[in-house]
């Protein structure tokens, strides 16, 4: 057998299934075939992966790329890190309030100037010719996934000049709109707060502010997130339109994907990293401020259970690179931004977290880091699993490597991170995009402008 490149040696982790010896070989960027060790014997290029797991490449469903910096500024760093993480593929929020048949042309010429690994992106309605433009934005650049964010509500005139309230109504009629465009495919992405819960939080425990995050989580309940995940649970099953329900964060909202409503096989829930390896006693302190915020064991650990029994879907880092200085404001408690730099921490939590302290299995965890968003978003069978045909995008791990994260868990479009300081077992070693070696022992081997905009079919 010829190919242009062989991972031989190493034991492969095809979503769902067991881990099994197999050599890979790759052609032109696909995988052109696996099977028993020593069967590809003719290759330009070997790698040897003995000792090692192979992973389909990572997919992170929720990255804020050029969040609060320029997407120019965000592109590259964030990308580098992506690929030092295992993740080949991400998906990148933008939010604008002028039109995206503008902007995203302009988004799609940066993203490919600076990146290492391929994206495609998700848009956040914010008004209402957002809405009159979503066939068009759909068709044309095959955007086929949207985000509604509940937690704006009242804010929607200060923040982004419009008078259409960010409310349960908006989000129905977004609903019908993407049944009317392409109901098997497109997505509505929702972040699920009741920001009325979180008001009178505020006004009932504003006078006993202490600058931490015990305080920090009071101030945005649980329930006020459990509150719209029912209400979005109800719309998913009445308009049967595929709802996914960004960065869960509460074990309420776990119990709240145990009713018969949630057996929906259109509706999809996200976690975080943070949430899943942070608590408020997290040393990080404030720098760990985020929305909806870090909270309590019990949360983590039903997150953990309903990673495993498949009420979660995927983990998505909603990082959101940033500057310490500009994070923390004028020093006041108030003025604390949310979020921060998690680009790259989806495997090594799920190996570290996952397969070592609660013993997630690896065809699951391979499932729930690229099949499931692959599948969710539209990307697969070309990104989201290992198979002929499919992208060569892989990430080898080595299971037993112990690495404590240290300032390099950034790059320069932020200062800070949380999880620095923190030990974990299980790290990619080795990233490999459409077929190219782009990162091997913690140096990035790729130019910037490598990555590709991908757009979705309709
Ligand atoms: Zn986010």
């Amino acid at each position: 057998m010829m190919a242009d490149l062989a991972i031989i040696n190493g034991t492969v982790v095809v979503p769902g299934g067991d881990p099994t010896p197999m050599d890979i070989a790759v052609t032109d960027g696909k995988i052109i075939g696996l099977d028993d060790p020593g069967w590809v014997n003719d290759a330009g290029q070997t790698i040897d992966a003995k000792g090692l797991h192979v992973f389909p490449g990572a997919i992170d469903p929720h990255i804020h790329l050029g969040g609060y910096q320029p997407l120019e500024t965000d592109t590259g760093p964030g990308t580098r890190l992506a690929a030092l993480g295992g993740v080949t593929t991400i998906v990148n929020y933008f939010k604008a309030t002028g039109s995206y048949l503008e902007l995203v042309p302009e988004y799609i010429e940066t993203y490919q100037r600076w990146s290492h690994v391929d994206a495609a992106f998700h848009l956040q309605l914010l008004t209402e010719p957002h809405l009159v433009e979503l066939e068009e934005t759909t068709r044309r650049f095959g955007i086929t996934s949207y985000k509604i964010n509940l937690a704006w509500k009242g804010r929607e005139k200060a923040v982004f000049d419009s008078d259409r309230p960010v409310d349960n109504g908006w989000v129905w009629s977004v609903m019908e709109a993407m049944k009317e465009i392409a109901p098997d495919i497109m997505v509505l992405n929702v972040h699920c707060e009741n920001q009325e819960l979180k008001n009178e939080a505020r006004r009932r425990i504003a006078d006993e502010m202490s600058p931490d995050l015990e305080f920090y989580e009071r101030l945005a309940p649980d329930f006020s997130e459990t509150d719209s995940v029912l209400s979005m649970m109800l719309l998913a099953r009445v308009t049967s339109v595929r709802t996914y329900l960004v960065h869960l964060s509460s074990r309420l909202s776990m119990e709240a994907l145990e009713l018969p409503w949630a057996q929906n096989k259109r509706l999809f829930g996200e976690t975080c990293p943070h949430y899943l390896m942070h608590t408020v006693d997290s040393t990080a302190g404030l720098e760990a401020t985020v929305s909806p915020p870090v909270r309590h064991q019990e949360d983590q650990d039903a997150l953990w259970e309903a990673l495993a029994d498949g009420r979660l879907s995927t983990v998505g880092s909603d990082s959101n690179p940033i500057l310490r200085d500009a994070k923390m404001g004028d020093g006041e408690f108030w003025s604390v931004k949310p979020g921060f730099d998690g680009v790259g921490m989806i495997v090594p939590s799920l190996i570290d977290g996952g397969y070592h302290r609660r013993g997630l299995g690896l065809g699951r965890i391979a499932e729930i880091m690229a099949e499931a968003p692959a599948k969710i978003f539209g990307l697969y069978p070309d990104k989201g699993t290992i198979a002929p045909g499919s992208d060569a995008d892989l990430v080898l791990v080595d299971l037993e490597k112990e690495s404590t994260v240290g300032p390099e868990a950034t790059a320069e479009h932020s200062d800070f991170s949380i999880f620095a300081g923190m030990t974990l077992r299980g790290w990619p070693v080795a990233t490999i995009s459409r077929g190219d070696l782009i990162a091997q022992d913690g140096q990035v081997l790729s130019e910037p402008g490598r990555g590709k905009y991908i757009p979705r079919a309709v």
